[in-house]
């Protein structure tokens, strides 16, 4: 089947800016306005998840409302969006209003069986998925025999379907090709694979999503805001390698032009923008990192920065967080890894300074104050803030201009310009 292209056309580069207590929506899109002036287009887009909601205690109204307040404030003319990030069949509602962008997270779905039926019917309508795959821009040809692209087929086909039924439940009241769909596959144990890809783009294909983003999960750990862990060489092959199969597919099975990858927990992994940042010019591709809590971070770390009480409830943020540690890592288990025993105690960051607490937070490898334990623990404590409430926002607003600085500073100097700019 071919598609129409979408109305809505999402750009080459965008950057995921999620916000957890929407205080620092100018701040991100100024990082944007940054790589503008340089003559980049980098899209905000700004993102929250079901869960984020339901741990904050907000609601996607809070979101649109932050993102427009943002853009006439500052005078953005370009495009951004609103992106419903990780919803399913059963969360979906609440952000239809206020999203133009919607992630349509089918992990939980992959492995569960289709029908045998269905899996003969898909393999019969494609058989070029069978055999010497050729695919330009890869060396090696895929080597997929029929028994191979069954087990894919028998592994993703359901979670594609299900993608379709979200798709169509959307289109049927936003209007078919009115917002932008991601397909999100990232939340699960084991990374897909290039043949994996292809199939799955062709199934998505057949379901007629036209899909302008897919969020794989790659090759190595992606824990939240701390480095990438894992085989960089390995990794820079594959993401050369799903690039081809996007573009493949594109031609192959007539997905939208604008088709890229999204990189989820794409913040801070630092030692891959480079292999990124090459294998995006070599295939002259676009790419959405998403990134969530590291804006968070620099909140927390523009309130120690201020000193006085902002440092205070910086420190008191760790503290609780510190105690109620296990509650607030659970759902957060299969993307962090914390070492307690790398934790400092509260009582020993009371004494921090502000120089003390933000050398520990902040992620600059080379600074020997630096702690990933701590940086983990508190990127998932943000629900100890949400529990502060008015205290804490109204923080937020004494403190910021040291805030924003760091809220820009990061997003610019340590995302969009390694993987944007180059
Ligand atoms: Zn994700």
């Amino acid at each position: 089947m071919s598609f129409q292209e979408p109305r809505l056309v999402f750009d080459k580069y965008s950057l995921g800016v999620g916000d957890r207590f929407a205080h620092q929506g100018r701040a991100q899109l100024q990082a944007c306005i940054q790589a503008a002036e340089l003559g980049v287009a980098v899209v905000p887009v700004w993102n929250k998840s079901n869960r984020e909601h339901n741990i904050v205690g907000s609601e996607p109204a809070s979101v649109r409302a932050e993102a427009d307040q943002a853009v006439s404030a500052l005078g953005w003319k370009a495009g951004y969006h609103v992106d419903a990030d990780h919803i399913n069949l059963k969360t979906v509602d609440r952000f239809v209003a206020s999203s133009d962008f919607f992630t349509l997270d089918v992990a939980d779905a992959i492995g569960r069986p289709a029908e045998p039926s269905a899996i003969g019917t898909f393999l019969a309508a494609h058989p070029e998925l069978t055999g010497t795959i050729e695919i330009e821009g890869i060396a090696e040809p895929f080597q997929t025999s029929r028994a191979e692209a069954a087990a894919i087929a028998a592994k993703y086909l359901f979670a594609v379907r299900q993608a379709g039924d979200i798709y169509r439940k959307l289109a049927a009241v936003k209007g078919e090709a009115g917002f932008i769909t991601e397909v999100s596959m990232d939340e699960t144990d084991s990374p897909q694979t290039p043949s994996e890809l292809l199939l799955i783009l062709a199934a998505i294909a057949d379901e007629g999503i036209p899909a302008q983003t897919i969020a794989p999960k790659f090759t190595g750990r992606f824990n939240k805001g701390v480095d990438y862990k894992g085989d960089v060489e390995q990794f820079e092959r594959e993401f050369e390698a799903d690039l081809a199969v996007i573009a493949h597919a594109r031609q192959r099975y007539g997905l939208p032009r604008s088709l890229k990858l999204s990189v989820h927990s794409g913040s801070d992994k630092f030692s891959i923008y480079g292999p990124m940042r090459r294998a995006l010019v070599k295939f002259e591709a676009g790419v959405h990192l998403k990134t969530a809590g590291t804006t968070w971070l620099e909140e927390l770390i523009g309130l120690a920065e201020a000193g006085g009480e902002g440092l205070l409830l910086a420190r008191e943020v760790y503290a609780s967080a510190y105690a109620h540690s296990e509650e607030l890592c659970k759902p957060y288990a299969a993307v962090i890894e914390i070492d307690p025993a790398r934790l400092p105690l509260p009582a020993q960051v009371d004494g921090w300074s502000a120089d003390q607490f933000t050398g520990a937070l902040r992620h600059d490898q080379s600074n020997p104050l630096y702690n990933a334990d701590l940086r983990q623990l508190l990127h998932v404590g943000y629900k100890v803030a949400a529990a502060l409430g008015e205290r804490y926002t109204k923080l937020l607003d004494s403190c910021e201009a040291t805030i924003s600085r760091n809220v820009t500073g990061n997003l610019f100097d340590r995302h969009i310009r390694p993987l944007f700019l180059g």
